[in-house]
């Protein structure tokens, strides 16, 4: 198959020629490549970059009635995604070597897309090496059965590995302090609980077992904190990127953290419910700095499908978590269009800078496999939850118009029209 008149993204410059893929390899890339005998696709000047990386998914694991590996590949697809990270807070959780091994061939073999996984860190597991792993997940807060870690002087010797951890940094006792103070009455009451104190807390907790281990310098790990939704826990977590010499720390942001706060809270409703929850006015405003000064390491969607019925239940009932996957490319592009990013910015949030801190190879380059998303800047698209391939059809961004979608996905030179 040969790509015709592509605008290729190669290290912040647009090359313009064509994509020769044979076998699901890139072949060559060059200026008007001519083979008669192979499928020819004119691009005519669309944009092509190495495949969207989104490094923070729950394709829900034993729970097809809410997602699986079939249909949250197909939902990557259909969202301009060609690589996944997939969490490990299954039902059961993803704590012993067994249960992981058993995810993963499960999920390599059903999963229409590239995925990865998560190892999830435990009190009594944190020594576990498992090479498979693309990180070692940390709950500072109840997620699924053991995997939790309750007592905060253990951080310090967890952290102390030559490891990559991802950590969602909400504070415990925060939290349980805040349900004492207020009733979960109003979608707003969920927000308050998990107030920003909690998440700026949590990073300060984090950041002064670092700082220890920095100091040390016996191990280096890497510390990417996922789904950071304050304006306070950023410019935290950049203080430290800059003093800690001895350790790797990254960060991603949402989609839903950038454009939702908790004004739309009653609005939204279950819509609206997730953790870290719809902070601030300031706080989107705060993300968006941090994108556009380079701050923010990726975007990734934190993808967490449940059921309609589930996320249709009042405050207290409804669980947290929304569908991101399909609606996380045209979210981010929507931003270059809007004159806050350029294409390379978001081709680095998306695409470049997951793939660094996660070591994944989705370049584009002669000899890689092809795994390519293929995106028109000026096309515009209303949002409709009943689009979705996820089985959580349904989004808070419903009928929002966005400009710059995904219109083709590759993976491993499978080419999926959107
Ligand atoms: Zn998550």
């Amino acid at each position: 198959m040969i790509l015709k008149n592509c605008k290729i993204v190669i290290n912040r410059e647009i090359l313009e020629g064509d994509i020769l893929i044979e076998g699901g390899i890139i072949k060559r890339i060059k200026k008007n490549i001519d083979n008669k005998d192979t499928k020819v696709v004119n691009l005519k000047g669309k944009i092509v970059i190495g495949g969207v990386i989104d490094a923070h998914v729950h394709f829900r694991y034993n729970n097809v009635k809410k997602e699986g590996f079939i249909s949250g590949s197909k939902a990557a697809i259909n969202g301009g995604v060609t690589h996944v990270i997939d969490m490990p807070n299954d039902n059961l959780p993803i704590t012993t070597k067994e249960r992981f091994h058993k995810k993963y061939i499960e999920g390599r073999e059903k999963s229409n897309v590239n995925i990865n996984f998560n190892y999830g860190v435990t009190e009594d597991n944190y020594m576990d090496e498992i090479d498979k792993a693309k990180s070692y997940k940390i709950f500072m807060v109840e997620s699924v059965g053991d995997l939790f870690i309750r007592n905060y002087t253990k951080l310090k010797d967890i952290l102390n590995q030559n490891k990559i951890f991802t950590i969602h940094a909400e504070h415990k006792d925060i939290i349980e302090e805040n349900k004492k103070k207020y009733s979960l009455n109003t979608w707003k009451d969920h927000c308050r609980i998990r107030d920003s104190r909690s998440e700026i807390e949590a990073i300060k907790e984090i950041l002064k077992n670092l700082e220890v281990i920095n100091r040390l310098n016996e191990k280096n790990p890497h510390v990417h904190f996922c789904h950071v939704s304050t304006g306070g826990g950023l410019n935290l977590i950049n203080m430290a990127k800059k003093k800690f010499k001895n350790i790797k720390i990254t960060l991603e942001v949402t989609p839903h953290h950038l454009y939702l706060n908790r004004d739309m809270a009653e609005e939204l409703k279950g819509m609206g419910k997730f953790n870290p929850p719809l902070r601030s006015k300031e706080d989107n405003r705060a993300l968006i700095k941090g994108l556009i000064y380079g701050n923010v390491d990726i975007i990734a969607t934190d993808h967490a499908p449940h059921t309609y019925e589930e996320k249709s239940r009042d405050v207290r009932e409804c669980p947290s978590g929304i569908p991101g996957i399909e609606t996380f490319v045209p979210l981010t592009l929507n931003l270059v269009n809007r004159g806050i990013l350029s294409i390379f910015d978001a081709v680095d949030l998306i695409s470049n800078n997951p793939a660094k801190i996660f070591n994944i190879d989705n370049r584009i380059r002669e000899g890689n496999n092809a795994n390519l998303t293929i995106i028109d800047l000026k096309k515009e698209i209303t949002i409709k939850g009943e689009n979705f391939k996820s089985k959580s059809k349904f989004t808070p961004f419903e009928s929002w118009k966005v400009k710059g979608v995904p219109i083709y996905t590759l993976v491993n030179g499978n080419m999926y029209k959107i």
